[in-house]
């Protein structure tokens, strides 16, 4: 075939959105993570016109992905392609562009994406957070965030070209540098990290590196409050200090990472630790989207009423971490964990359809399921409620299972039980490949190194 303007092949100006005209009413959701795929699941079709919107073409499952860093599953198993959970006749309206969007315009009730604006009859904000430094530029420059799969894979990548380093210089100095980790942020995501790296260093790395001394590998865990763990119970929190320290993980509370330059992490006070490697698990702010009055945000996150509403509008919500719902038991907010995100999806849901019925709409009310986090091997901590502290093999047990029933897909399900049971039985965990190497942007000296072994 030919064509008169090959320009129009070079750009992206000629795309749109694309979806079709409807007389129903038109539901766009902004994002495809917990709140957002499990309101579009319970909408359905029947009496609207659904639009989802996400910059990634998958649902992730963020409770695995320190996993996916520590080279424990490969990203394709803690992951779900949008567009296969909701193709099939079930889902006929549903329409799914991968793009993001840049701004909304409740005046006009559009929403800008990069590729062209679309108007909303309904708009369901379910951004979820991106990481939060605190206005520390250099520490974002430099640290690795865990909140994306591309973020794992570029920590994993990490890892594995600090292990291949290490075996090959005979400076102490370098060596140490490329043998300390730094893990800032004692949530449940650093703690996790921190024992995953820990399992490696004594299962799997002494084999990997021979030339290594993996006693000279130090795992820190920096952590600015007073107990790991903060938001689950003083129980857990002493609990999973007791078992980070079992692993030689280097546990410092009252902590704070003051600089960081790719090569040396300061501590307040003055302590420094030459590392190659710091995780960046400290903190999330809202992933706001352009376009909200200022009175309808509060510390970055979005203020709702109890049925979603952003304040100010009965035609936009906010569901999930992005939304700021203050109740009497809850005046902070809910947690930002996946099952708030889960149940307003759900009740959204069930709202619209009230809402386009003439109906009362039911206010949310949240139920707390508990807690849990893991640090390795038979080392778990729950919260199962107020009363309810498990530690040990049975809360191990009880965070495996709830983790496998949560994960969305059936075969996902059987690629990550698959996975732990062969790693019960072998300690080995078998996606330490590094596919696509990490290079610090002008880090010259990485990409001398990465240059020596890669081929055209
Ligand atoms: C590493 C990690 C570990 C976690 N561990 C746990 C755990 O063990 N247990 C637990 O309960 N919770 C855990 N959480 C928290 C949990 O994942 C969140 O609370 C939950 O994902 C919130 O759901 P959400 O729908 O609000 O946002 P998300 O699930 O984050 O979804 C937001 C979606 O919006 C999309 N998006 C954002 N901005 C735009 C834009 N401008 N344009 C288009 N799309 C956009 C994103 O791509 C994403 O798909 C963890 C989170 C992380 C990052």
């Amino acid at each position: 075939m030919r064509t008169n303007n090959m320009d129009n092949i070079k750009t992206i100006d000629t795309l749109s959105l694309n979806i079709p005209d409807t007389t129903k009413p038109r539901v766009v959701i902004i994002g495809g993570g917990f709140g957002g795929v499990n309101v579009a699941k319970k909408l359905q079709c029947k009496d609207f016109q659904i639009v989802m919107f996400d910059r990634q073409n998958y649902h992730g499952f963020w409770p695995l992905l320190y996993q996916v860093a520590t080279a424990g599953l490969e990203p394709d198993a803690i992951a779900e392609p949008l567009r296969k959970m909701f193709g099939g006749d079930k889902y006929e309206d549903f329409h799914f562009r991968l793009v993001k969007v840049t701004g909304i315009n409740p005046a006009t009730k559009t929403v800008q994406t990069v590729i062209g604006e679309l108007a909303y009859d309904y708009l369901i904000i379910a951004t979820g957070t991106k990481s939060n430094y605190f206005g520390n530029e250099q520490v974002k420059k430099n640290a690795f965030p865990l909140k994306q799969i591309p973020h794992a894979l570029n920590l994993r990548s990490q890892l594995l070209q600090c292990f291949e380093q290490a075996s090959m210089t005979k400076d102490p100095v370098l060596r140490q540098s490329l043998l300390n980790f730094v893990i800032v942020g004692g949530g449940p995501t650093g703690v996790e990290t921190a024992g995953a790296l820990a399992e490696m260093r004594k299962h799997i790395l002494p084999t990997d590196y021979p030339d290594v001394d993996f006693s000279k590998m130090n795992i820190y865990l920096i952590e600015g409050m007073d107990r790991v763990l903060p938001p689950m119970s003083q129980e857990a929190s002493a609990k999973a200090l007791k078992y980070l320290q079992e692993l030689n993980i280097i546990v410092k509370l009252n902590a704070l990472v003051e600089t960081y330059d790719g090569y040396l992490a300061t501590i307040k006070g003055g302590e420094q630790i030459p590392t190659q490697t710091l995780v960046w698990a400290a903190g999330v702010q809202g992933a706001l989207i352009d376009g909200l009055p200022a009175a309808s945000i509060e510390r970055g996150r979005i203020l709702v009423n109890h049925y979603n509403q952003v304040l100010g509008f009965n035609n936009i919500f906010a569901i999930g971490d992005i939304a700021f719902m203050k109740t009497e038991k809850w005046p902070k907010g809910h947690p930002g964990v996946a099952q708030p995100a889960i149940q307003q999806g759900k009740l959204l849901a069930k709202n619209l359809k009230r809402l386009i019925a003439g109906q009362e709409l039911e206010p949310f009310e949240y139920f707390d399921k508990g807690s849990l986090a893991i640090i390795g091997r038979n080392k778990a901590v729950a919260d199962l409620s107020k009363k309810v502290h498990l530690g040990g093999f049975l809360a191990w047990v009880i965070w495996l299972f709830v983790h496998i029933m949560y994960l969305i897909g059936f075969r996902n399900k059987v690629v990550v039980l698959s996975n732990w049971i062969y790693k019960f039985f072998t300690y080995e965990n078998s996606t330490r490949l590094i596919i696509r190497p990490f290079i610090r942007k002008g880090d010259v000296a990485k990409r001398r190194f990465i240059d020596k072994y890669e081929t055209e």
